[in-house]
């Protein structure tokens, strides 16, 4: 192990306390216990909370994110910002105090604003981080408690078991088939086998087997270990600084927002460069002036607060849809939700409740009734309404019982992260485990049986693990009387194709053809009702080599005990949800473990589309062109295993579906890593795939898959609104600019005064649009082909439309009010010609009514934009307020002294408002219009 040894020696060597550290693994573990002040049975919860006090939290640094200094200088990275610096500069050197002034504010506010907006984006990213918090399983004062891994503290014995990421560095005490993948410390990506005992103090970091390490994953196995080192101490603390949040990428949008803002650059450096060459070496405008319309174009082309909105965008929509318990991990996938054609979930407990409870049994070859829901550990077992004796259906129930992994304890409730004052933490009791043996579990003690009782009574020998590929579960007993025993529950036809005898009637039978075909009919029944159905079987005298490690050799010769058939109903908002997606034009495909009977029956309970099934052997058999051919038909794909997930995936992806694919298991990671849109469960889901995941279900709920996809269409909605918004302002601007300027009028509106309508009148009602609500139709139009982008051909068409029309409409307002000031005692003429006082007259006017006109034009633009998306005026008060405030501010600057000297502007009279108003009814009118014919071309926005 040379690498790995050369990976960890330099890190080993300048730590301050190696001493003590590196003996962890040499040492007894008395001796670490004894260090630790600790035992096997763990810490109090009291003297664990003095320890989180002293060691700090188990976490490690990863650098902090950004900091605000990085966000502030990023607002310098622009072009455009050392445009308007250059500008203030030469404003002032040319004795142009007020405008140098005025365009220094611009470029304070502008970095101001989008480092407010970058850091509050920052923030929430940084608080999404914060949610997805994972869990650690501790014993505390005695008891097994799921805790916050954070609070986790030296000292603490862990439980751990596959799927599960090592909350600390601890030293084994016990374990089971352990195997852990330590890629993630070691670069070494072959798991590696823990047992407990000592190793030399020489060992190398890769080969101390006795020891497990933060932030490696559980592959296979179960471990009990004391926590020795926790956050930065930790062999990842101290090598690896950031192993979260180290890359953020732009998200497509921000990539091409960036790609547009450089292209409109270089657009108008060049478009500037040629005005001014031209106007220096023919014209005879003096350089100023030049100067002044050069900037006036670079200004109005380019929209300043673009970048900082998008982001804010997403970071706001994801903290929505956190609220809604989706939580998004990546920004960009925001925009593959609105895509995502095909949703390929889980059954059980994504559309089912997955608080399963054990309904009927067959034991004995008949068939009982169990009565009572829940975790209510008061029912009966009745046959044919009557009440019988437990004796009939005990061994399966205590078959169910000892082959189980489920454990009494508590769980600190969430939210409650510090610790209460008077040491009293709130907890609540309650079945640590798998909601399907918890519904074993319950059911057995309904028969009285006690699960510490039966422990002592039967102590486990061994275990031969349950995973979805094997279906099936195995643990050895000792019994009373002295024999080894094998217990064994799975799906029915695994277990019944190990079993070649029957227990009926406390007498071990031959297991005959015609019996087995009685229980897959027994399965099948139950399956028909939408019960999930387990099948359990003993094997009474297991070979002495397989008593204490055993393997899938002890799963033989197995006696058949019965069936448990456990109802897990349908969430009640499945339908909805299901339906809704179905009218979104988003096929559901449930992919599940469970049988193709119950499959069926839960796929009807729920409304999928159709109830096609393809079963997890069938699918093995099949080419993949014939998957190809049937994929899109199938909408069930049942007693899978996680690698047919990846398959089907694979097929769906390459028939160009845009997918979203959920996962909980260790072994969905690969699919759900893959799926254009990986879907993690946050409650019952594994760290492992939740690290893969792009976004975690808070609910585990399929509902908030179908609010997550409408979130990602909304957000993407909003941004292609406020992009078109603000692009046709600018498309406006620059058009005016240049007509005026080929029509020999000079400038029709100051730079100052575009900045104004860029950075302020424009940008406030762009930020609120990013909250815009939902369009009405949000879920019922086809999803967006992914490689459409946000700039649309109906987009560039608005664009250049509005533009269009803004400079008919507001041309008109300029040359009417600069010539119709230049009545009486002034020199037309002259005024046309050059600086003649009637000229400078005119001009502010005129300006003045340019400018307020693409102020008062905003309302019929948002309008015009939003009417697609069937949203009215006030459907958003923050929009309606940001209009409000542009006006107002839009007053101020028309009717104070200092807006009046600091933008040139004519306090304007009714009359100067009436032809605003009529200017602007008819720009109305052009953009109804307009608007209706880009309906008929295009059909989507
Ligand atoms: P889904 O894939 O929709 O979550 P599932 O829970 O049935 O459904 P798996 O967890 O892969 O999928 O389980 C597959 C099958 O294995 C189950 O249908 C059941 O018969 C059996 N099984 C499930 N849990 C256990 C367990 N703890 N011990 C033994 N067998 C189990």
């Amino acid at each position: 192990m040379s690498q790995s040894e050369r990976d960890q020696e330099p890190a080993r060597s300048d730590r301050p306390e190696s001493a003590t550290e590196s003996e962890w693994h040499s040492q007894p573990l008395e001796a670490v216990y004894a260090t630790l002040e600790t035992s096997e049975e763990g810490l109090d919860p009291s003297e664990a909370r003095t320890r989180l006090e002293r060691e700090g939290a188990n976490e490690i640094e990863a650098g902090e994110g950004i900091t605000p200094l990085q966000i502030l200088l990023e607002q310098y990275k622009t072009a455009l910002i050392w445009v308007l610096i250059v500008a203030a500069a030469v404003m002032a050197a040319v004795g142009h105090t007020i405008d140098a002034a005025v365009i220094a504010g611009v470029v304070i506010f502008i970095t101001v604003f989008g480092f407010l907006q970058d850091y509050r984006a920052e923030q929430s990213i940084q608080a999404l981080k914060e949610m997805s918090t994972t869990y650690a399983l501790v014993r505390r004062g005695g008891e097994k408690t799921e805790i916050d891994a954070r609070k986790v503290v030296p000292g603490d014995v862990i439980f751990v078991e596959s799927g599960d990421i090592v909350p600390a560095d601890a030293r084994l005490i016990e374990e089971s088939n352990l195997r852990v993948d330590e890629a993630a410390l070691t670069g070494e990506s072959v798991g590696v086998s823990k047992e407990v005992g000592e190793v030399d103090e020489e060992t190398s970091l890769a080969e101390r087997e006795n020891s497990l390490y933060k932030d490696t994953v559980v592959e296979r196995g179960s471990g009990t270990a004391v926590v020795v080192e926790t956050g930065p101490e930790t062999e990842i603390g101290q090598i690896a600084t950031a192993l979260e949040g180290a890359e953020e990428r732009d998200t497509p949008f921000q990539a091409e927002m960036d790609r547009l803002g450089k292209l409109i650059a270089l657009g108008v450096i060049g478009v500037v460069s040629i005005i001014a060459i031209t106007e220096l070496v023919i014209g005879d405008t003096p350089a100023l002036q030049v100067f002044l319309t050069a900037v006036g174009i670079a200004v109005s082309a380019v929209p300043e607060g673009l970048p900082a909105v998008v982001t804010l965008s997403l970071a706001l929509g994801a903290r929505r849809m956190a609220e809604k318990n989706a939580l998004v991990r990546r920004l960009p996938i925001v925009e593959a939700l609105g895509s995502v054609d095909v949703v390929c979930t889980d059954k059980t407990g994504t559309l089912t409740e997955e608080e399963m409870t054990v309904q009927r049994i067959v034991a004995n070859r008949e068939t009982y009734d169990v009565t009572g829901t829940g975790f209510d550990v008061d029912g009966e077992f009745r046959r044919n309404g009557e009440p019988v004796d437990v004796d009939r259906v005990a061994e399966v129930l205590r078959c169910g019982m000892l082959c189980n992994n489920v454990d009494l304890g508590t769980r600190e409730r969430d939210g409650d992260t510090e610790p209460t004052e008077e040491g009293s933490e709130e907890r609540e009791r309650t079945y640590l485990g798998d909601p399907t043996e918890i519904a074993l579990f319950v059911a057995a003690q309904k028969a009285g049986f006690d699960h510490r009782e039966l422990a002592d009574e039967y102590p486990r020998l061994g275990e031969v693990e349950f995973t979805s590929a094997r279906k099936r579960m195995t643990t050895v007993h000792e019994t009373p009387g002295g024999e080894p025993t094998a217990y064994m529950k799975g799906a029915p036809e695994t277990v019944l194709e190990r079993c070649d005898r029957e227990l009926v009637d406390g007498e071990i039978v031959e297991l005959t053809d015609d019996r087995r075909r009685a229980i897959e009919g027994r399965t099948e029944e139950f399956g028909e009702d939408a019960l999930r159905v387990m099948g359990f079987a003993y094997r009474p005298d297991v070979p002495d080599a397989q008593t204490r490690e055993p393997d899938e050799d002890v799963e033989r010769e197995m006696v058949f005990l019965g069936l448990q058939g456990m109802l897990d109903p349908p969430r009640p908002e499945v339908p909805n949800a299901l339906a809704g997606c179905l009218d979104a034009g988003i096929n559901v495909v449930m992919i599940t473990g469970d049988n193709a009977v119950t499959a069926r029956a839960v796929g009807e309970d729920v409304g999928l589309r159709s109830t096609t099934v393809i079963t997890g052997p069938e699918l093995e058999g099949m080419s993949d062109d014939e998957l190809r051919d049937v994929v899109d038909d199938v909408d069930i794909f049942a007693r899978t295993s996680p690698d047919h997930k990846t398959r089907i995936l694979q097929t769906l992806q390459g028939k160009g579906h845009t997918v979203a694919m959920t996962g909980d298991g260790v072994n969905d990671a690969p699919a759900v890593k893959n799926a254009d849109v990986g879907v993690a469960m946050g409650i019952r889901g594994t760290d492992v795939t939740e690290q893969a995941s792009d976004i975690v279900l808070l609910d585990d709920n399929f509902a908030t898959i179908r609010d997550a996809v409408e979130g990602g269409r909304r957000i993407f909605d909003n941004v292609r609104k406020f992009v078109n918004y603000l692009l046709s302002g600018n498309g406006g601007e620059v058009t005016m600019i240049f007509t005026g300027t080929l029509a020999g009028l000079g400038l029709v509106i100051t730079p100052i005064q575009v900045l104004w309508i860029n950075v302020v009148t424009d940008g406030i009602p762009a930020l609120t649009m990013g909250v815009d609500p939902a369009a009405e139709d949000v879920m019922d139009r086809d999803p967006r082909p992914p490689e459409e982008g946000v700039i649309t051909e109906r987009i560039v068409t608005s664009i250049v439309g509005i533009a269009i029309f803004m400079t008919i409409c507001l041309l008109p307002l300029f040359t009417l009010n600069y010539f119709g000031e230049l009545i009486p005692g002034y020199d037309v003429t002259g005024a046309l010609l050059g600086w003649s006082p009637g000229y400078e007259v005119g001009r502010d006017l005129a300006q003045t009514m340019v400018f307020t006109g693409f102020v008062v034009f905003e309302i019929v633009r948002i309008q015009a934009i939003r009417y697609r998306y069937g949203l009215g005026l006030f459907s958003n008060r923050w929009l309606v307020l940001a209009v409000a405030v542009a006006v107002t501010l839009q007053l101020l600057v028309l009717y104070t002294s200092t807006g009046q000297l600091l933008f040139d502007v004519e306090p304007l009279q009714f009359v100067h408002w009436l032809q605003i108003g009529l200017a602007a009814v008819a720009f109305a009118l052009l953009m109804a219009i307009f608007v209706k014919v880009q309906d008929r071309y295009f059909e989507r926005y």
